[in-house]
């Protein structure tokens, strides 16, 4: 039952994406036809600080459709179970995840809170506990699979896995999405797995399409002020 770390790799995302948004873009204002445009601002006919600079504008203005036809896919592991349900409540995305029902869970991983590794008491009982119920785990599994539960054992005895138990998810999210989800989960209000997840994303997000995701992250990153209120500010920004 080792413990595991949020790792998150970039799968896949729309190729050439500021030449997609910036088409997009400009297909609302344009009179032409952008589908004979977008051959030349792949091969660099407008330059990319152009269209950067284009885009970067007219998202400003609140305009935010043409970001939503470019997406990235991540594959995500060492996360709880408690981050993904958090993470799958954002129902404008794409997910697949590890399946409870078909993969054995009698070795499970586990994710530890920082706040019981910094205490070795509660450290130490965090582990007891997860030593049970690995236990009560293998013997109800191998119960339901003398009473005649076969494969179907695997499904009953998850009932006794922890929010703690390590998941695998792949998520796909547009542009638009992700804004979003980086201004509410990059944010210290939201929790320390998801936001370090979150965290993650948006450094590949920032490296692969500057300008859109140049500004993202919690919302007083853009605002220079903390709209969360006096209760719930962290001090980083002024409070409005
Ligand atoms: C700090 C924090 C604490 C939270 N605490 C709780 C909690 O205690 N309990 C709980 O249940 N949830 C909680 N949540 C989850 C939260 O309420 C949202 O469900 C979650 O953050 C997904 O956000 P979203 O709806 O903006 O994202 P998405 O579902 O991806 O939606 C994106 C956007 O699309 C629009 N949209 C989507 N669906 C609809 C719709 N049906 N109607 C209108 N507009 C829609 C909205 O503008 C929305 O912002 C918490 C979230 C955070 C960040």
């Amino acid at each position: 039952m080792p413990q595991k770390t949020c790792r998150v790799e970039l799968v896949a995302s729309t190729p050439n994406p500021m030449a997609v948004i910036y088409a997009a873009f400009r297909q609302c204002y344009h009179a032409g036809f952008v589908g004979d445009m977008h051959t030349k601002l792949v091969d660099g006919d407008i330059s990319e600080e152009k269209q950067a600079a284009f885009i970067k504008k007219v998202m400003e203005s609140g305009h935010a459709s043409p970001i939503e036809h470019v997406s990235f896919t991540f594959a995500i592991e060492g996360v709880s179970r408690a981050l993904t349900h958090q993470l799958v409540r954002h129902r404008i995305a794409s997910f697949s995840q590890q399946s409870q029902r078909y993969v054995d869970g009698s070795n499970f991983d586990y994710i530890l809170p920082p706040a019981f590794a910094k205490i070795p008491e509660a450290k130490a009982r965090f582990e007891k506990f997860l030593d049970e119920v690995g236990d009560a785990y293998q013997e109800l599994k191998q119960i339901l699979e003398e009473n005649g539960r076969g494969e179907k054992a695997k499904e009953d005895a998850r009932f006794v896995l922890p929010q703690a138990t390590e998941s695998k998810i792949v998520v796909t999210m547009n542009c638009r999405s992700l804004l979003n989800f980086f201004e509410h989960r990059c944010c210290t209000r939201a929790q320390w797995e998801i936001r370090d997840m979150a965290n993650q994303m948006l450094k590949i997000c920032r490296t692969a399409l500057p300008c859109v995701f140049e500004d993202a992250g919690a919302r007083c990153e853009k605002l220079k002020y903390c709209p969360e209120g006096e209760k719930f500010t962290c001090g980083r920004y002024p409070l409005p």
